[in-house]
């Protein structure tokens, strides 16, 4: 019979949920991640077609902080990451232009949810478990019938989704942008003009487009190109509710295709896959929310200081140092990746 009892339990596997888990674990908590999806990452999201790979949620991560970058330098070594490109290009009135401010972009070979996998490493994982209740006690009820016990209880999700779980009022007033992501792939013969290219992702000041890129060239030898198509978010707003998504994916593929590129009207397949709660845009300052209670519960995500990985890698620290001092002030490695034992 699985465990079902922790010192700490921790809700999302995206990279707040994950950094935060790996810091208290290797300070020797019992920790256990739920997340309600079937892989790890969040929005750090690969989808595998046909034995090649697409990101359709994070592009690409740019360190600000030196903790970031260094804990990217450890996944490079460990050849979970790998520098894309120094430049990512720009799509503005009908003109493809290098953006004027040069700096590694970092991907991963197998996929962005690489480093999510790689982080997770050591940690007791409870995938396809969405948290529908938190009781005092704390008790986790999951929408599968079990139930998880925890002195304390970490969510690292969406505010809109944590303030379905905690009435909280600074978790409501976080507002988020949607987005739609359009995953395509063509056929071999398209591979050497892809490769030619003298960009590799576009950022795209459009009406209709947020993003372009060609995702086959993070790969080492792809089988064939594959490219996502991002929406903004005045697009995605007018078609969330749609219920044909793969005439809106089409609708992206042909103004993606303005770019020059006609083919890319016709991919060999196509999936669209919505994020209601993408990017937030009214982010908090503080890096957590503590709630009230006696037993602690915070919450925490990307919405804590901005909306980017950085920025949910940095409030999944911070959560971590403040629950590990809230419990019983162990000490926390915050070089944690350094004992990182990948297999990649
Ligand atoms: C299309 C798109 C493109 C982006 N591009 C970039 C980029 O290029 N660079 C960049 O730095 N950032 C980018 N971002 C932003 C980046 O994805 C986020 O800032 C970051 O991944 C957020 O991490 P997180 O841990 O806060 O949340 P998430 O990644 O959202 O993780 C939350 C997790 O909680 C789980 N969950 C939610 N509710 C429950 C529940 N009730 N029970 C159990 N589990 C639950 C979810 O399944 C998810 O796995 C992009 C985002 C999107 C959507």
């Amino acid at each position: 019979m699985l465990d079902s009892q922790f010192e700490i339990a921790i809700v999302g596997a995206g990279m707040s949920g994950l950094t935060c888990a790996q810091l208290l674990h290797q300070a020797g908590y019992k920790v256990v991640v739920l997340d309600k999806s079937r892989g790890l990452g969040g929005r750090m999201a690969t989808r595998r077609l046909h034995g090649t790979y697409a990101d359709h949620g994070v592009c690409y991560l740019k360190p600000k902080s030196d903790e970031f970058q260094n804990l990217l330098h450890h996944l490079v070594d460990r050849k979970v990451s790998r520098v894309w490109t120094q430049t990512i290009h720009e799509f503005v009135d009908g003109q493809i232009r290098a953006s004027q401010k040069s700096a590694p972009c970092y991907v991963s070979a197998n996929g962005i949810s690489a480093i999510a996998k790689c982080l997770s490493i050591g940690l007791t994982l409870r995938l396809n478990h969405r948290v529908s209740e938190i009781r005092e006690g704390w008790q986790l009820h999951c929408e599968s019938g079990e139930v998880i016990s925890a002195r304390a209880v970490v969510v690292a999700i969406p505010a809109p989704q944590a303030a379905q779980l905690y009435q909280l009022e600074p978790l409501k007033r976080v507002e988020y942008s949607a987005c739609i992501s359009a995953i395509a792939l063509y056929p071999t013969e398209r591979q050497a003009e892809v490769e030619a290219l003298e960009w590799k992702g576009l950022g795209c000041s459009d009406a209709e487009l947020g993003w372009i890129g060609i995702d086959s060239t993070k790969q080492v030898d792809p089988a064939q190109p594959s490219v996502v198509v991002q929406s903004n978010a005045a697009f995605a707003a007018r078609h969330l509710e749609d219920l044909e998504l793969q005439q809106v994916g089409e609708r992206l593929l042909q103004r993606a295709s303005e770019v020059g590129l006609p083919w890319l009207t016709s991919p060999e397949l196509l999936q669209v896959h919505c994020w209601r709660y993408a990017f937030p845009i009214t982010p908090i300052t503080e890096k957590y929310l503590a709630a009230d209670t006696v037993a602690p519960l915070f919450f925490t995500g990307d919405w804590c200081g901005g909306n980017r990985v950085e920025n949910a890698f940095e409030a999944g620290v911070a959560t971590a140092d403040e629950l590990n001092r809230r419990l019983s002030n162990r000490p926390l490695n915050q070089q944690f990746w350094t004992q990182i034992r990948t297999t990649f």
